[in-house]
């Protein structure tokens, strides 16, 4: 690998280098042969025989430079303080072959000195949604962090429960979050300046270009969290901990905890089993990823000699909206095989009400849409379709009827391998249901992990109906079921 470790030559206030802390008795988890060969991992083997030692935190290989970052946040939309990192280091950067950097960092390596009450460590059933979720979103290219695999271990972990401790190599372009900004505000001001070069450098060297590089990067670092929440919009992504720590500056997803994939539609649906409020519900991201940036932005107040006016900050963080709404919409759009115009997307804002007013499933009926134009050659979709219309009933049929005609209408002005293209390649075959998350949970506590491997199968090709696919995958819950919410402990 091409190492690069760049973040231990900052100020030392700013991590404490640590080793990780062993855990017990480690045992293979899942290895994600996509992301070492990105990384140069596949071509040392040193590196390759050890793996399970060094995510157990037994053997540290003389290039990694571990060390715990600092950093602070917002939680549920009040000042938290110092929280973060409590278990997760930063093992070593990389070039990848892609000529990008890539951050390996170990989750759940053990206690920091920022850990406050915490232990250190992470339970299996968060890691396998983590690295499940990750390989997911990469696979659709939403910006968001990946795994290089994860170890099981001995070492139990205290959580409402005692379970299975695990660790996770998690890669990302930066570990960076927002957070990073709100702790040095608060305990290290003197650092900001210095700081702010380095996340240009290492993250937006484009910005280098500009005449105001400083403005360049924030208006960038609101560009990019604009485009990622508009991702997961459509993908029916919910974060579900949209905290400011918990936000990476780079515009990818970061952090999975009680995530989750929209089933049947309810835009007010809340994954978190503690977002009482329901603060982070999926209709809610968009404007709290605006409510994050508009706390974040002013801590830059300080570099005036970069430029940095309250003006300039409002004229950044003015271009979150409409970026949000072009991409948006234009995905909407293609997720009807439509070219982006206002009939494309009054037929995409009252399918969407009609997935609402009947509680579809999201993601099986858009992909019910190819049966529409070729029902022939698209016989799992065509079964979708009849499901869908088997759910209607009454009024709903009729309104359903009418959008059908408006919709063919539509599609006539469009070559039709266009529209089927579009269609396939932006509408899910198979999405990361909660229960499936859970079935192969359930297998890994008992030391199986056979279905983890499927279920990162399936997940590596999502837009193809797949011989190992079994009913579950693509069932949505019964109509009167409620989407459980997921624990926030891991
Ligand atoms: P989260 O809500 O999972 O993003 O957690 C917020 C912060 O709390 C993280 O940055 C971690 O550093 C810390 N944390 C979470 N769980 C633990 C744990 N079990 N032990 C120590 N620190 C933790
Ligand atoms: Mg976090």
């Amino acid at each position: 690998m091409r190492y690069q470790n760049t973040y231990v030559n900052l100020d030392p206030r700013l991590y404490n280098r640590q080793p990780p802390v062993p855990l017990n008795n480690p045992r293979v988890g899942h290895f994600n042969t996509q992301v070492a060969e990105q990384l140069g991992w596949t071509e040392d083997s040193d590196l390759m025989t050890r793996w399970v030692d060094i995510l157990a935190g037994h053997y540290l290989p003389a290039e990694f430079e571990p060390l715990a970052m600092a950093y602070a946040g917002h939680q549920f939309g009040q000042w938290a303080g110092q929280l973060g990192d409590g278990r997760g280091l930063l093992m070593a950067q990389v070039i990848d072959n892609n000529d990008k950097r890539q951050d390996l960092h170990l989750k759940g390596c053990g206690l920091t000195p920022y850990s406050r009450m915490g232990d250190g460590r992470a339970v299996l059933r968060s890691t396998i949604r983590e690295y499940l979720c990750g390989h997911a979103l990469n696979q659709l290219d939403i910006p968001s962090s990946n795994a290089l695999g994860f170890v099981v271990t001995d070492t139990p972990v205290r959580r409402e429960r005692v379970e299975a401790g695990a660790a996770l190599m998690r890669v990302a372009d930066t570990h960076i979050r927002l957070g990073h900004i709100e702790w040095i505000a608060s305990f290290a001001p003197d650092l900001l300046s210095e700081f702010t070069d380095y996340m240009i450098d290492s993250c937006y060297p484009e910005c280098r270009d500009s005449e105001q590089p400083v403005l360049a990067f924030l208006q960038s670092v609101v560009e990019r969290n604009a485009r990622m929440i508009a991702d997961w919009q459509l993908i029916g992504f919910a974060h579900g901990v949209m905290n400011t720590d918990n936000l990476s500056i780079t515009g990818s997803t970061l952090d999975f905890g009680p995530f989750g994939f929209m089933e049947r539609f309810n835009p007010a649906w809340i994954n978190n089993h503690s977002d009482h409020s329901g603060r982070y519900a999926y209709q809610n991201q968009p404007a709290i990823g605006h409510w994050n940036l508009n706390v974040w932005l002013p801590h830059f107040m300080r570099l005036t000699q970069a430029g940095v006016t309250r003006e300039s900050l409002d004229d950044c963080l003015s271009v979150y909206e409409p970026t949000f709404m072009q991409h948006y919409q234009q995905g909407l759009c293609r997720k009807l095989g439509l070219p982006h115009e206002s009939e494309s997307l009054r037929l995409a804002f009252e399918f969407l009400t009609l997935l609402e007013d009947n509680l579809l499933d999201y993601t099986n009926s858009f992909r019910a849409l190819l049966a529409i134009v070729d029902a022939v050659n698209y016989p799992y979709e065509q079964q979708l379709l009849t499901t869908l219309i088997a759910e209607l009933t009454g009024e709903a049929l009729s309104v359903w009827q009418q959008w059908h005609k408006r919709y063919l209408l539509q599609l006539q002005q469009v070559d039709k391998q266009q529209v089927l293209t579009a269609l396939q390649n932006n509408n899910l075959v198979y999405v990361l249901r909660n229960s499936m998350a859970q079935r192969a949970i359930d297998a890994a506590e008992q030391g199986e992990f056979a279905e983890v491997e499927r279920v990162y199968q399936l997940l590596a090709n999502p837009y193809q109906v797949q011989a190992i696919a079994v009913d579950s995958d693509s069932t949505a819950p019964a109509p009167n079921a409620v989407q459980q919410p997921i624990s926030c402990s891991s």
